[in-house]
């Protein structure tokens, strides 16, 4: 029989060597001092760097407390925390960046929440720390969530989150190749709710996000949970086709009444770039939304799995 955990916390670790040890230096000291049963749950993104050796140090320093499962190559943090949460025992699970900019001395608080009968407690940055073009854009895609899906989340970019088992479990029904761990959760809570935690600048190393696959991020977390973007383009769509018809009745009109008409080249030319312009915006909505059927239909494995350094429990 495994022994019963109640706290799982799950990392994903991506190029993390600069900030590892600093991690184990908090976290653990920050989780003996719950005085919960707990284990961490390390997932190593196909790290290129150190990482995997170092975690697998820490495995060994504590074998009792700490699982690391070992990527073959990066599939990206979500999948990793998939991963994390597909090994994971606790009764309650928390997510946690390894780059320290959530501090693992808040875990009480998501707990404190847990306590109070909340099955999600999510989380919101107290004074951001991060440069001005991030802020901007999470301010943004913020704004853009709320209004399209139903998904109520004060902050999407923090991931230091915990979850009930059974919203865990749920999660590892979901077959999804592209997701957005906070949002997808979200959907299954019952009684989700927010805390404040601090937040501070990267510990060292730099971020693995480009301005690139912060976009992708943010168009699964859009295609992932909403049709809304079709629905509005459809909209759109309507409205400018009645328009340009109401423009051939008026040009056929004058064409009669007054005869043939010259000039006005470049405001024809404005009116077809702007259709052009939202023909091709729609394109790429719907190969959004194509792409991510295909990724889906076909099945490939979400992550491979290399290694896993875990102690077996004894009989
Ligand atoms: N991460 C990962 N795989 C990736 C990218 C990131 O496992 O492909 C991990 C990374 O090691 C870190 C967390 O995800 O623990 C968040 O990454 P990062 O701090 O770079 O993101 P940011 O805070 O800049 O949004
Ligand atoms: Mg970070």
């Amino acid at each position: 029989m495994p022994t019963p955990v109640d706290l799982s916390v799950v990392i994903p670790v991506y190029n993390e060597e600069a900030v590892l040890a600093a991690l184990f230096g908090r976290l653990y000291p920050a989780l003996d001092a719950l005085g919960v049963a707990y284990e961490v749950v390390f997932v190593n993104d196909g790290s290129r760097d150190r990482s995997a050796t170092l975690l697998a140090d820490q495995f060994h320093r504590r074998p009792d407390v700490t699982r690391v499962v070992m990527f073959n190559g990066n599939f990206g943090q979500h999948r990793a925390i998939l991963a994390g949460f597909e090994h994971a025992r606790g009764e309650r699970i928390v997510t946690l960046d390894a780059d320290l900019q959530n501090p693992p001395e808040d875990i009480h608080l998501l707990l404190e929440q847990m306590d109070a009968g909340h099955d999600y407690v999510g989380s919101i940055r107290r004074r951001r720390d991060d440069v001005l073009w991030r802020r901007v854009a999470s301010r943004a895609m913020n704004r853009i969530r709320e209004r399209t899906t139903r998904i109520k989340m004060t902050d999407q970019g923090c991931m230091m989150r915990a979850y009930s088992r059974r919203i865990v479990d749920t999660i590892n029904q979901c077959n999804e190749l592209y997701t957005f761990i906070p949002a997808l959760a979200w959907q299954f809570a019952q009684n989700p709710t927010e805390v404040v935690v601090g937040h501070e600048e990267r510990f060292a190393g730099e971020s693995k996000y480009s301005l690139y696959s912060l976009v992708r991020l943010n168009f699964d977390l859009m295609t992932g949970f909403t049709v809304m973007p079709l629905q509005l383009f459809s909209l759109v769509g309507m409205l400018v086709s009645l328009g340009s018809g109401a423009l051939v009745v008026v040009l056929g009109v004058r064409r009669l009444v007054i005869g043939p008409e010259e000039g006005g080249l470049f405001t024809l030319f404005a009116i077809a770039f702007l259709l052009i312009g939202i023909a091709l915006f729609g394109i790429g909505l719907l190969g959004e939304y194509i792409g991510r059927i295909y990724q889906e239909v076909r099945q490939r494995p979400r992550y491979v799995i290399s290694a896993i350094l875990e102690r077996r429990d004894e009989p």
